[in-house]
């Protein structure tokens, strides 16, 4: 779960029952859609709706340094939670012949809640009502000013949180 700051409180009150996304902190844009959105997330059904991390191929170098761990026979000593069901997820389905392996999607995502502070990444939680029903869907949306950068120093911290002994 993320420890929001003050000021993501502030925006989950300011925004709380609109559908829309918080404007971009370093363009002003308001559609989620801008090119400094690392992610956006309906929280409930676990969907990225847009955002860098929305493409496979963002993914393609972590996951080609994952299976050359994985086929070193590598054994990390992993503190995290997220970062122990993401290996093992990747040890249990991988295809040696073929390099492929399963992403563990949630975990990969609450990586990125573990580290988003130290990223210097802005986050914000949003909500739209559900017509009809007593309940109300819950986005999260990051943002990174340089995101290329950013998803390349995040991919680090988790081989280097793998490459652990
Ligand atoms: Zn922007």
């Amino acid at each position: 779960m993320i420890n929001f700051s003050a000021d993501a409180d502030l925006h989950e009150w300011e925004y709380n029952y609109i559908t829309s996304p918080p404007p971009c902190p370093f363009c002003n844009e308001c559609a989620g859609d801008c090119v400094h959105v690392l992610l956006n997330i309906d929280k409930n059904a676990n969907v990225c709706l847009s955002g860098w991390l929305y493409d496979l191929k963002m993914k393609e170098k972590i996951k080609f340094d994952i299976s050359a761990l994985i086929q070193e026979g590598h054994t990390p000593a992993i503190s995290s939670k997220a970062l122990q069901d993401l290996w093992q997820t990747a040890v249990d389905s991988f295809d040696p012949v073929y390099g492929i392996m399963n992403w563990d999607y949630i975990s990969y995502y609450d990586l990125l809640d573990e580290h988003f502070k130290e990223l210097c990444v802005i986050a914000y939680r949003y909500f739209s009502p559900e017509w009809g029903l007593d309940k109300k869907t819950v986005y999260d949306i990051y943002f990174a000013e340089k995101p290329e950068e950013t998803i390349e120093t995040f991919h680090h911290y988790i081989m280097d949180g793998l490459k652990m002994h």
